[in-house]
């Protein structure tokens, strides 16, 4: 589906085999030397055919266009590494091209996911069942480009790393790049300012609310992160929301307060819960397990890929108000081997 924005502002919609999802949006921007793809849709055939044919109905040519990553993850970045010519740039952020760039990522992530309760069994089997997203990333090309971003190297490759600040210009328009960690750690959003538009990708959508992870091993605070990411983009003047997913939407401060207040609501749940359990503690996996998840299933239901996005959202929480000096947590040892255990701090 595609959908013209504006002169050479085209949304183009790629589906999503994933149900909750359903689809992810690409932006295209046409320009008369090169043209802009802002985000690639996932390496999967139904994302890659109905990508191809838009660029081809769309009469832009692969050779001339640069793509630029809000995140990282797969349905954003999938296709770009692939349908890039030699002489495309990708744009990418630094503090994600540098944390994937370490090669026992995923290993030691199980190995904090075990210490936040995850069962052993669900484990084995969500590493048996989840594709390494290593694999998915070019690393070779990533580091290369960290290297070069540092001043470590000066070989240019196709990726590029742009922070903060950076204007990435085409079509007649020049859009900024927004620092707007949250939902990743280095997530961009892009701001035009004559029109008014901003390209969100998962920072702020109309109907869903971005997740917001720390992933075992992390040392953030990505829920302060995300807070402090919706107040610079709530400071900005915006016509148009132009998201990662769905449709396109106006009145984006009535959005942000939503957004607060949905994790603020969490937040309360998760209070609650250790609230009810008096001194003992619970590690994050038994907290995720009964708090309400927008997925019509009960948790024994959830696949093992949902319960550690759900452990991942739930150390968010926890991060933040241990932060805020509401929760503690402990480490305890017992017949599973060593436990993170989060109990309630009592309100002086
Ligand atoms: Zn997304």
């Amino acid at each position: 589906m595609i959908e013209k924005i504006l002169p050479g502002i085209f949304r183009i919609e790629l589906p999503l085999s994933d149900l909750s999802l359903q689809s992810v949006n690409t932006y295209l921007l046409k320009g008369k030397e090169r043209n802009l793809i802002i985000d690639s849709g996932m390496d999967k055939q139904e994302c890659r055919t109905a990508l191809i044919d838009a660029l081809q109905e769309l009469d832009a040519n692969l050779e001339k266009t640069d793509f630029f990553i809000t995140h990282l993850h797969e349905d954003h970045f999938g296709l770009a590494p692939k349908l890039a010519s030699n002489s495309s740039t990708i744009y990418i952020n630094a503090p994600e091209a540098a944390f994937w760039g370490v090669p026992d990522r995923w290993a030691e992530g199980f190995k904090h996911g075990e210490k936040n309760g995850f069962p052993r069994e669900e484990l084995d089997k969500f590493i048996r069942e989840t594709p390494d997203f290593l694999k998915i990333l070019p690393l070779e090309e990533m580091k290369n480009a960290v290297r070069e971003y540092t001043g470590k190297s000066s070989r240019k490759g196709r990726i590029q790393i742009v922070g903060d600040g950076e204007s990435i210009n085409v079509g007649g328009y020049s859009l900024k790049c927004l620092a707007t960690p949250g939902h990743s750690s280095g997530h961009l959003c892009l701001y035009e300012p004559e029109k008014k538009l901003l390209f969100s990708g998962d920072h702020i959508l109309e109907t869903i609310t971005p997740a917001i992870f720390l992933w075992p091993g992390e040392n953030r605070n990505p829920l302060s992160e995300f807070l402090s990411s919706l107040d610079k983009v709530s400071d900005l003047e915006v016509e148009m929301v132009l998201p990662g997913h769905r449709r396109t939407f106006q009145q984006h401060r009535d959005r942000i307060s939503e957004l607060k207040k949905h994790h603020l609501q969490r937040e309360h749940e998760i209070a609650m819960v250790l609230g009810s359990n008096g001194k003992s503690g619970k590690t994050a996996y038994e907290i995720a397990s009964v708090v309400s998840w927008h997925i019509p299933l009960p948790w024994e239901e959830f696949t093992t890929g949902l319960k550690w996005m759900a452990l991942a959202e739930t150390l968010a929480h926890l991060k933040y108000m241990q932060d805020q000096k509401k929760v503690t947590r402990k480490l305890l040892k017992d017949k599973n081997g060593e436990r993170e255990y989060y109990s309630l701090l009592a309100e002086s």
